[in-house]
């Protein structure tokens, strides 16, 4: 075995010598990780010596802006905007239970036709199962239809 100093002979056996806490003295010993991503810059520098050029760099941020977030939805001052729109339609606050789903499944589309309210996460989530199912039977009638034809 060429490049491997440690043979083990379980999963477990590897687990507990990688673990920090029961083997101090284990992996850390055997490689100085210290500056580890100091040497990743310079290593990328010199073999991959284009890769963040500042036009990848605005490439990028154009393409993840709006994606963070945590969650990826658009916010109205710090709230989800689906749900603030909801609320401005039932003209209620919504319950944290209650779960809003975009029909044509694009979380930024929040135009009042697009939004469902489910009242729980479970029936939310029912939906898209029972949706996936429909699907799959259309498609079904469809293979059939176009083995008929053929
Ligand atoms: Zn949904």
């Amino acid at each position: 075995m060429k490049g491997k100093k440690h043979a083990f002979c379980s999963r477990q056996c590897l687990a507990d010598f990688s673990n920090k806490s029961k083997n101090p003295d284990g992996y850390s010993k055997l490689k100085d990780f210290t500056n580890i991503s100091h040497h990743m810059t310079k290593l990328n520098k010199t073999m991959n010596p284009t890769r963040m050029t500042i036009e990848t760099r605005t490439k990028l941020r154009k393409a993840r802006l709006g994606t963070g977030n945590c969650n990826g939805y658009s916010k109205i001052y710090g709230r989800s905007a689906h749900r603030v729109i909801m609320e401005e339609l039932l003209g209620r606050p919504l319950s944290t239970e209650e779960v809003i789903h975009h029909r044509d499944g694009n979380r930024y589309n929040n135009i009042p036709e697009n939004l469902v309210v489910f009242p729980t996460a479970s029936d939310h989530a029912k939906f898209h199962f029972e949706f996936r199912w429909f699907i799959r039977q259309l498609k079904r009638i469809q293979e059939v239809e176009d083995a008929d034809s053929q």
